[in-house]
């Protein structure tokens, strides 16, 4: 282990350009179940009547809106993950000059809440809601506590959380961004997530820099590809990097 991390601290420390993706093993570090692993996606089916991958639809929210609030209450707002010690050593990774940008597929802003600036949260967030008509923005705790279907205090009509729901274009801005930052960046870390996520494999397609490193709990078969590997949740990797030593000096 303490190989890898030599051998990381290296990669990082010669590259002009690192990215990391971000995707659901953050969560999973953060004591937070994914909502399709089995047991989770059946009691939901059982509670609701309906299948994750049924309600966290754009259909599902237009045509249902007060069921759909009732489990993107419960079961989205309700669980939350825990920050975990990754998120603060990407803050202090970015602070030493070693991070340029980090792409979240996660809708939590863990990284942002640690301190994080320079963040794409590809599929949006729970923070950032919006009313369709006058487009005033709404914290997430009014979304919480409203009762039933939350409303524009305006026009009477039912705000949107800005998360990218299943059936739903990604924002095309976010997209761009992403597929430009990686394009730039001479070290690309996968964070909680693998070679082989459909949600990233059409975006590493444009790396084209000097290293490809995969820190996940799980690997799978495609991750020998990286030139570097490490099996193990992020939280147990990233801290040994050691960067905070070195956010005063180099401070931007
Ligand atoms: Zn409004």
């Amino acid at each position: 282990m303490s190989d890898k991390i030599t051998q990381l601290r290296q990669m990082l420390d010669e590259s002009k350009y690192t990215v990391a993706l971000c995707g659901s093993g953050m969560l999973e570090e953060g004591g937070l179940e994914g909502l399709k692993k089995q047991d989770r996606a059946y009691s939901i089916e059982e509670k609701y009547g309906w299948g994750v991958e049924e309600m966290y639809t754009s259909v599902f929210y237009n045509t249902r809106p007060e069921r759909f609030f009732d489990f993107y209450k419960n079961e989205i707002l309700g669980h939350i993950p825990r920050e975990t010690a990754s998120a603060g050593a990407l803050a202090d990774m970015e602070r030493a000059g070693k991070l340029q940008c980090i792409i979240d597929t996660n809708v939590y802003e863990q990284m942002e809440r640690a301190g994080c600036r320079n963040v794409v949260n590809l599929h949006g967030s729970i923070y950032k809601n919006q009313c369709p008509r006058c487009k005033r923005m709404y914290p997430m705790s009014y979304i919480r506590e409203s009762k039933r279907v939350p409303l524009c205090e305006d026009c009477n009509v039912a705000i949107r959380p800005l998360v990218s729901l299943t059936g739903e274009m990604v924002d095309s801005q976010n997209m761009t961004r992403t597929t430009q930052e990686i394009g730039r960046a001479d070290v690309l870390l996968l964070l909680g997530t693998t070679l082989a996520s459909e949600v990233f494999k059409q975006y590493v397609k444009y790396f084209s820099g000097r290293y490809l490193v995969v820190i996940h709990k799980e690997a799978h078969y495609t991750d020998t590809e990286a030139d570097l590997l490490i099996m193990d949740y992020p939280m147990n990797v990233l801290p040994l990097l050691h960067y905070e030593k070195e956010t005063g000096e180099n401070a931007q």
